[in-house]
């Protein structure tokens, strides 16, 4: 580990976003999902565009409120991901709230907020992102830092995943190449090839263009259409490749392992807008189990929006039963003054 860790470049610190890195870029979270859902629906009905996703957005919503109506959209993807493992039927599957979710983030993508992104990329530490959110605001904000303003050449270091266009090498920039990202739950512009298994980035969100049109096709295979690629928020995110049969969770594997080995070896670990939500098991072993190993660590800390009673002692509960795992007995931070502001002092 140490021949690694020494290496120039090294990413020394690792900041790991949740969905409340991306509210104050207007992008919708698990709690005001159906809200911006029913806003998405409703202005398709006003506007008069995009009429053959009315149908989908109307069942999705329906079958929410009638059957699930206290659950949020993860836990109702995992009610329906469960009926599904155990054959029963429901009018609506997985694939159809898979749609549902990467249209409604994609339709509602303006006007986009990526100011505290690009503090953060600027932010002059080796570092590395790990993400659990579909938008693009990270993506926008370096491109726009670029003055690119993702024309097709843009370059964004996703570790395992190719763009759909030939990149020019020419036109890579010190931000571009310096900052892997990676994105456990997949990405609004990612798109994967049933033929090949790969999985490919475009500049902009893909999940409404692939809804609507059959004419996107992998770089290799230009008679396969290609098809978006999200992780729902669901239990079996990392599925086991079917042998012989082309995957993308190949690919997606290999985000996750760079991003345990990243957090296995940093020396501080930034927690922004994440809350450890009792549904995703998985990620708090996945941390966990980096925490154990990571003899390094100095410093973690905890970046939320502010909290009062209850519920502060419930989010550090969360975090204290996964943070007490850390072998290296690392300084803890909470800072409960939101992204916003901690972006802001780190452009300081
Ligand atoms: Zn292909």
């Amino acid at each position: 580990m140490d021949s690694v860790t020494k290496q120039s470049g090294y990413p020394k610190e690792v900041f790991f976003l949740g969905a409340g890195a991306s509210v104050s870029g207007r992008v919708p979270t698990f709690a005001n999902f159906r809200d911006k859902a029913n806003e998405v629906l409703y202005n398709m009905k006003q506007e008069g565009g995009n009429r053959d996703r009315i149908p989908l957005f109307q069942n999705a919503l329906n079958y929410w409120n009638e059957n699930f109506n206290d659950y949020n959209i993860e836990e109702y993807y995992s009610a329906i991901e469960m009926d599904e493992q155990l054959n029963h039927n429901n009018s609506i599957t997985t694939e159809n709230l898979k749609d549902f979710i990467g249209l409604t983030i994609d339709i509602l993508r303006k006007p986009l907020n990526t100011l505290s992104y690009k503090y953060l990329v600027k932010y002059k530490v080796a570092k590395a992102i790990i993400t659990t959110n579909w938008d693009i605001l990270l993506e926008r904000s370096i491109t726009e830092l670029e003055g690119t303003i993702f024309d097709k050449n843009a370059y964004i270091n996703y570790i395992a995943i190719q763009s759909c266009d030939e990149i020019d090498p020419k036109t890579l920039t010190p931000i571009m190449l310096s900052t892997p990202i990676m994105k456990l739950h997949g990405s609004l512009n990612w798109c994967y090839c049933s033929k090949c298994g790969n999985i490919y980035y475009f500049n902009q969100p893909m999940y409404d263009a692939l809804y609507s049109f059959d004419n996107v096709k992998c770089r290799k295979h230009k008679d396969i259409r290609l098809m978006p690629f999200i992780v729902p928020p669901t239990l079996s995110k990392l599925e086991k490749p079917e042998p012989n049969v082309k995957s993308p969770y190949s690919q997606l594997s290999s985000i996750w392992s760079k991003a345990s080995e990243y957090l296995r070896s940093c020396e501080k670990i930034y927690f922004i807008g994440y809350s450890f939500p009792e549904t995703d098991a998985q990620m708090r072993i996945f941390i966990s189990n980096a925490l154990k190993e990571n003899s390094n660590l100095k410093e973690i800390i905890i970046v939320s929006n502010q909290k009062n009673g209850y519920s502060k002692v419930d989010f550090e509960e969360r975090y204290n039963s996964i943070l007490s795992k850390a072998r290296s007995n690392p300084k803890l931070i909470c800072n409960y003054n939101g992204f916003e502001e901690f972006c802001k002092d780190l452009a300081k």
